[in-house]
């Protein structure tokens, strides 16, 4: 067992977990890195803590400052327990649109939070830009200063998967890995741990699966980024090449919509105990498509970003399921009725 001497060394080294259906419809062996048992539960962990860290090297942080973000929530929650730790405050801008679950931990952890409006990236009042005009505002007026942590375009975000996630899943699998695929937010668990892996070994596949209407998919494959913005999974499905994706092209890209991610998810906590997000969903139908695709005897990660207790209101709830015509599991919303 660990003995840590801050929360701070908890994030990352997590574990490998055999995804045992997946791996015996494609005879392949595919593992979920379980990003959830970050403290922060999810992947962002990472980032919140290098994207700080190097911010403190570049002398851009004082004691008490305030560090701001725009983000879909995970990102937030990373933020927010590693500033905490460290004495600084958190200042969050996220769209309405993401679950209250979200907002709710954001909360918990002391983060001010500023709900916005969703609109596309073009739009000046877009989340991201937002919170770059507001951390700009926030430097002159707070006497502590404020730095805009920009997740999309930082590249602490990448290196910190470079240095972390890559070197983990080449350790725990003894350097037995054939293929790491995954979503894409701001791209830096893609791009950052497929270069890490690459570096080990050039003859590793990196794959992109992209949900359903968003706009990688036809980039890497059509070189055209075109979207509709139509799925329901959080944090993932990026409209442009931002600085983390810079350099990066993925072996494989898949599609993968909604329903067929949202059956994963659904599958998993009836047959493996694994109550996981909607983006974990996506990155394992991705992990099975590229398995296919490879052919039996691979060994292939992907990454269990976040866990399903963050969406319960949405992917969990029956009227919001039904709302977006997916299926509704006979597990959710029915009460057992026992006689005794
Ligand atoms: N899944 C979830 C639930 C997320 O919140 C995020 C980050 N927004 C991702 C996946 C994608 O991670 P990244 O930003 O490293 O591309």
């Amino acid at each position: 067992m660990s003995r840590y001497n801050s929360v701070l060394d908890a994030i990352g080294n997590t574990p490998l977990i055999r995804l045992n259906r997946a791996s015996e419809e494609t005879g392949c062996e595919i593992y979920g890195k379980a990003e959830f048992m970050n403290p922060g539960q999810s992947v962002k962990d990472r980032a919140g803590l290098f994207i700080i860290r190097d911010a403190e090297e570049k002398g851009l942080l004082e004691p008490g400052g305030i560090i701001v973000e725009g983000t879909a929530g995970n990102t937030g929650i990373g933020l927010s327990l590693v500033a905490n730790a460290l004495g600084y405050r958190t200042v969050i801008v996220i769209p309405e649109t993401q679950s209250e679950e979200k907002k709710d931990a954001l909360r918990l952890m002391g983060a001010e939070l500023v709900e916005v409006p969703a609109v596309p990236y073009r739009d000046p009042n877009n989340y991201v830009k937002l919170s770059g005009r507001l951390a700009a505002q926030l430097a002159t007026t707070h006497s502590q200063g404020a730095i805009w942590a920009n997740q999309f375009d930082n590249l602490a975000n990448r290196d910190g998967h470079v240095v972390t996630t890559a070197e983990e899943i080449w350790q725990q699998t003894g350097g037995e890995v054939d293929g790491f695929i995954c979503a894409v937010g701001t791209g830096g668990t893609l791009a950052g741990t497929a270069m890490g892996l690459k570096r080990h070994s050039g003859h590793i596949k990196i794959g992109i699966a992209d949900p359903m209407g968003a706009a990688l998919y036809s980039y890497y494959t059509t070189g055209e980024l075109k979207s509709d913005g139509s799925s329901i999974t959080e944090g993932i499905g990026q409209g442009r090449i931002t600085a983390n994706l810079e350099g990066f092209e993925p072996d494989f890209a898949y599609q993968i919509p909604d329903e067929e991610a949202v059956r994963i998810v659904f599958d998993l906590v009836g047959s493996e105990g694994l109550c996981l997000g909607g983006s974990s969903g996506v990155n394992i139908a991705g992990a099975i498509r590229m398995a296919r695709e490879m052919g039996p005897g691979h060994t292939i990660v992907t990454v269990l970003c976040d866990y399903g207790n963050r969406y319960q209101s949405k992917l969990f709830n029956p009227d919001f399921l039904r709302s977006k015509n997916l299926p509704v599991p006979d597990w959710i919303g029915t009460t057992p009725q026992f006689d005794v």
